[in-house]
C-alpha cells in the first residue's frame, strides 16, 4: 500500500486534476490512500471569508466566488454533469447554515469549521471526477479517522484511537476498490468537531495514514521537480537533493524549509517507511527519496523566512537572564503558541525570532510585559544556510543589516533586516 499526497498546487484547475487522474491511472489496481489539499489558494480565501464572518460582514459574496470556482472547474472537467454539482451544493448549504450561526468569538474553533471547507469541497469534487473518469474509489472523512484533541488550528493526534480507526475504515474501503480519497489537514475530536492541524498540514496527513497503515512508502507529488536545496524563485540556480537522510530532513524542516511540513517525518522514520517528492508533470523522473541513506551531499542548502518578527526580552529590574527568568518566558510562549524559529542571549537580555502572527504575539507581548520590557523588529528576514561556504555567506548578507548571528558547526542563521 502506498500513501499519494496532493497539495493545492496540484488539484487548482481542471487540467491538474486530468492529471493527477492521469497519474492514478498509471498506478491502477495498486492500493492507494490518496490525501489531497484544498484547491489553489481556497485555504487563503477561506481565511478571508472568515474574517469576514468574524467581524459580522456579509459573507454571501465570498461564498458565492468560492462556489464558482469549483463548480466552473467541475463543468470544465463534466460538462454538463448534474450529480458532481449537488454534492458541491450539499457542502454549500452546510457551509451556508454554519454562517447564519452567530459568531462565537472562538476564533481557532471557527477557523476549524470553516477553513475545513477547502479540504471537503476539492475532495467530493476529485473523487467524484475520479470516479466518472475510470478511477473507482472511496471517500473517507477525515474527521472521523484523524482523531485529535480540541487544540483548535494545531490538533494534537491521539495515535492509538487513530491507528484503530484508520485501519478498521481503510482496510474496509480496499475491499471494495483498491483507491481511497481523504481530505488532508483536518482531523476531528472525540466528538467529531473538525479540528485542522496547521496550514500545510496535508503532508502531516499522509503521514498519518501510512504509519497507521505501515504503508511501503509515501509519496508527495508537487510542482517542482523534489526536493531543492534551496527555493527556485530566489535561487534561480537552485539544485535537486536526490537522496537525504531523515535527520537531514528533519534539520531542514526544522528550519523552515516550505517543502515538508515539520512534523511529517518523525511518524515515517519511526517506521522507516520512505518519503519520495516527485513532480506531477514528470512522474518518470526519479524526484528525491528521504530515507534511511547517508549524507551523501553537503552543497550548502539556502532556507528563507519573510515577515518575522525579532522580539528582545529585557527583565525590567534588569536581572540576568537565566534559569527563573527564561522559564517564565518560555511559559509564556507555551501559552500563546508561539513558535520560536531562533534564539540567542546575553547577559541582559533574551531575544527570539518568530513566525508566530501578529495577533497572538501581541496578546503574548501583552501579559510578559507585567515583568520585562519588550522591543520588537517586525518584517525581518530569518536566513538559514546549512552546510555554509564563505560565498554562501557573502550570497545572501551582501548589502543587508545583519541584527543577529548564530553558528554552529553545520548551519548558520541571521536575523536581517
Ligand atoms: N490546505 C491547507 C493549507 O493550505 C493544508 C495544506 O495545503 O497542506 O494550509
Ligand atoms: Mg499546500
Amino acid at each position: 500500500m502506498q500513501v499519494f499526497k496532493f497539495g493545492g498546487a496540484s488539484v487548482k484547475d481542471a487540467p491538474a486534476i486530468q492529471n493527477l487522474s492521469k497519474i492514478l491511472h498509471f498506478f491502477a489496481g495498486q492500493e492507494l490512500v490518496v490525501v489531497i489539499s484544498a484547491m489553489g489558494k481556497t485555504t487563503n480565501f477561506l481565511e478571508r471569508l472568515l474574517k469576514a464572518y468574524s467581524s459580522q460582514e456579509d459573507t454571501s459574496a465570498l461564498v458565492e466566488e468560492l462556489m464558482r470556482y469549483h463548480l466552473d472547474v467541475l463543468e470544465e472537467l463534466l460538462p454538463g454533469d448534474d450529480e458532481g454539482k449537488n454534492r458541491l451544493t450539499a457542502l454549500r448549504q452546510e457551509m451556508e447554515s454554519r454562517l447564519a450561526v452567530p459568531y462565537s468569538g472562538r476564533y481557532d474553533y471557527e477557523y476549524d469549521q470553516i477553513v475545513s471547507f477547502g479540504e471537503l469541497l476539492s475532495t467530493t469534487l476529485i473523487a467524484y471526477y475520479l470516479q466518472q473518469s475510470g478511477v473507482p474509489n472511496t471517500w473517507l472523512n477525515a474527521t472521523e479517522l484523524v482523531m485529535t484533541d480540541a487544540t483548535y488550528r494545531e490538533g494534537k493526534v491521539d495515535w492509538e484511537l487513530t491507528g484503530a480507526r484508520i485501519r478498521e475504515a481503510v482496510l474496509a474501503a480496499m475491499t471494495k476498490e483498491p483507491v481511497v480519497i481523504t481530505q488532508g489537514f483536518i482531523g476531528g475530536t472525540h466528538e467529531r468537531t473538525r479540528v485542522t492541524l496547521g496550514r500545510e498540514g496535508s503532508d502531516y496527513t499522509a503521514a498519518i495514514f501510512a504509519y497507521c497503515l505501515d504503508a511501503e512508502r509515501v509519496t508527495i507529488w508537487k510542482d517542482v521537480p523534489g526536493l531543492l536545496n534551496a527555493d527556485p524563485k530566489r535561487f534561480p540556480d537552485a539544485v535537486k537533493l536526490d537522496e537525504l537522510p531523515y535527520q537531514e530532513a528533519l534539520e531542514l524542516s526544522y528550519y523552515g524549509a516550505s517543502v515538508i511540513h515539520p512534523k511529517t517525518l518523525k511518524p515515517l522514520q519511526n517506521k522507516h517507511i520512505p518519503l519520495f517528492v516527485k513532480s506531477f508533470f514528470h512522474p518518470e523522473d526519479t524526484g528525491s527519496m528521504i530515507g534511511d541513506c547517508p549524507l551523501s551531499t553537503t552543497i550548502p542548502s539556502f532556507i528563507v523566512k519573510d515577515n518575522q518578527t525579532l522580539l528582545t526580552i529585557f527583565p525590567k529590574d534588569f536581572s540576568f537572564v537565566a534559569e527563573e527568568n527564561l522559564s517564565e518566558i518560555f511559559t509564556l510562549f507555551a501559552k500563546y503558541r508561539v513558535h520560536i524559529n531562533m534564539m540567542q542571549n546575553s547577559a541582559l537580555s533574551f531575544s527570539v525570532c518568530t513566525g508566530t502572527e501578529m495577533d497572538r504575539l501581541k496578546a503574548c507581548v501583552e501579559e510578559m510585559k507585567v515583568r520585562y520590557k519588550v522591543k520588537y523588529n517586525e518584517a525581518v528576514t530569518l536566513v538559514t544556510i546549512r552546510h555554509y561556504t564563505p560565498e554562501a555567506i557573502r550570497r545572501v548578507t551582501e548589502g543587508r543589516s545583519i541584527l543577529l548571528r548564530q553558528t554552529s558547526r553545520t548551519t548558520i542563521q541571521y536575523v536581517l533586516l
